[in-house]
């Protein structure tokens, strides 16, 4: 089928899915006025890849079929195949006014984790899963597909595992197995853009001990898969107008809340079914990916942190104070350093088998703990070179009001030359980014999404070589 226009991308939406938005069935989410915010923010996937501008990085050939496909799907092999999608994840999110469009990034995360899972099964016995894989791959990029991950249990109590919580379904588990497939039951929670995807690859969300064989399962299904219930996230859903929230007015990215009331998933999904020593390896194999995805997806929000700060700086008339200075220094460096993790964790990658490159595990986590860790404090130097308008300041109708129209332009003024809409303006758009509940939703996103922050300090800890560092220095203080 080979590549699709973002209408195709809109059509195949229409698909009977069971989405519930604020209790209420949705009929179709492209038309409906929060949800269709979302699918017209994803339509950007498919928009890049007739956009002359992005059509090289964004599009591959297929060497035997000459068929056109999304570069998302290629199995990164080297380096420059992990810094092109980096690029491409970095330029779709700036089209995206930094909100990552996700549509095939976090799926191809998870179905690169899959063939190494898969693989390494193989070797030990289990090759129909490797096979699967291969054949559910081929039809995701054939038919530009846009895939979500619901990997993240509901979990209940937090201290235990599947095992003596309040009841067995707070991790998703498998009820029945039957000639034709399994039964699954359970809920993934704060599942991105499944409400505008076709397709939903579930994973575990840890590893698993011998007794919890009935929640080590892996699978796909179409998202208008009988007894699969979205329930969508109202955070933010109202209407804005486009000048009070320049960013989150046009974009939006859609969370649910992901129930499997007893769903059928036949074989030929089945990527996991029982083997409690290989979940915990998927999940992790995925979070390689998917951390390198985060980061990459990070850097116009990083962007645009030093950027709004310096004009508004220079608005204020303050861009020459000292503090200042030091501010926008800081968020240089902030930018600089997570662009340069991620350009280093490309090149040390290792190569997995089948032949698939993983970035630079501890150069990924600690850059993605360098965003997150100091991700508010980004934002309260931003809002303090912005100034308190950020919150108080007059709406889009008193802005174009007669009435009160020429007050806002005389009053809140900056800099001798700087119009007062200019001025208006970029604090509108720092306030969306920081201030708003669009701000608020990034806030939670850098410090939980991809994994929490201790995550990634367990990883880094794992990784960092500690024995040759203490053998250094043990060499240096004469300790033999
Ligand atoms: C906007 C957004 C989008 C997301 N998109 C997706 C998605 O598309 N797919 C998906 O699968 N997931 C997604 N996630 C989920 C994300 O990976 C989780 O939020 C993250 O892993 C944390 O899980 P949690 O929210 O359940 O928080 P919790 O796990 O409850 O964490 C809260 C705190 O408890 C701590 N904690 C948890 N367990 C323990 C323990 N046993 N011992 C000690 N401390 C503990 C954590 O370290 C943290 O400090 C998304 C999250 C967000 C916010």
């Amino acid at each position: 089928m080979g590549l699709r226009t973002p209408e195709q991308y809109k059509a195949s939406l229409r698909d009977g899915r069971e989405v519930y938005y604020r209790g209420e069935l949705v009929q179709d989410v492209t038309t409906h006025p929060i949800i269709g915010i979302a699918v017209d923010h994803a339509c950007i996937d498919y928009q890049m890849s007739e956009d002359p501008r992005y059509r090289d990085l964004a599009v591959m050939v297929d060497p035997q079929t000459k068929e056109p496909y999304s570069r998302y799907f290629h199995l990164p092999q080297n380096a420059e195949d992990l810094l092109k999608r980096s690029k491409l994840i970095s330029a779709s999110t700036r089209e995206g006014a930094t909100l990552v469009v996700l549509i095939k990034e976090i799926g191809t995360d998870a179905l690169f984790a899959l063939h190494i899972v898969a693989e390494e099964m193989a070797k030990r016995g289990k090759p129909e899963y490797k096979e699967r894989v291969q054949k559910y791959y081929q039809m995701c990029r054939d038919r530009d597909y846009g895939v979500a991950v619901a990997q993240s249990d509901v979990k209940g109590d937090r201290s235990l595992g599947p095992q003596g919580q309040d009841h067995p379904d707070y991790y998703l588990r498998v009820v029945e197995e039957r000639s034709d497939g399994i039964v699954v039951r359970g809920a993934k929670v704060h599942t991105s853009v499944l409400t505008n995807t076709d397709e939903v690859i579930v994973l575990p969300t840890r590893a698993m001990k011998a007794e919890d064989k009935a929640y080590a399962v892996a699978f796909a299904l179409p998202a208008a898969t009988k007894g699969l219930k979205l329930l969508a996230s109202a955070y933010g859903g109202f209407k804005k107008d486009p000048f009070d929230f320049p960013i989150s007015a046009k974009h939006k990215m859609m969370e649910t809340l992901t129930v499997f009331d007893d769903v059928f998933v036949p074989w030929d999904r089945v990527f996991m079914n029982g083997e409690t020593e290989a979940a915990g390896f998927l999940a992790l194999t995925f979070v390689k990916f998917h951390r390198f995805t985060a980061v990459s997806y990070k850097l116009p929000l990083l962007e645009l942190f030093a950027g709004s700060a310096r004009a508004i700086a220079e608005y204020n008339g303050i861009e020459n104070a000292g503090h200042i200075r030091e501010k926008l220094t800081e968020l240089a460096a902030y930018h600089a350093t997570v662009q340069g993790l991620i350009i280093a964790a490309a090149h040390q990658h290792a190569v997995m088998a089948p032949g698939i490159a993983v970035p630079n595990v501890l150069l990924t986590n600690v850059a993605k703990y360098q965003f997150a860790s100091n991700y508010h404090d980004a934002v309260q130097m931003v809002q303090d070179i912005a100034g308190g308008l950020l919150v108080t300041g007059p709406s889009v109708e008193d802005w174009r009001s007669e009435a009160t129209g020429p007050y806002v332009k005389k009053y809140l003024g900056g800099k001798k030359g700087v119009p007062t809409e200019h001025r208006l303006r970029m604090m509108n758009l720092i306030s969306d980014l920081t201030a708003s509940d669009f701000g608020g939703y990034q806030e939670v996103l850098a410090v939980h999404a991809e994994g929490s922050l201790e995550a990634e300090k367990l990883q880094t800890y794992r990784e960092y070589d500690f024995n040759a560092a203490a053998a250094y220095a043990r060499e240096l203080a004469g300790v033999k």
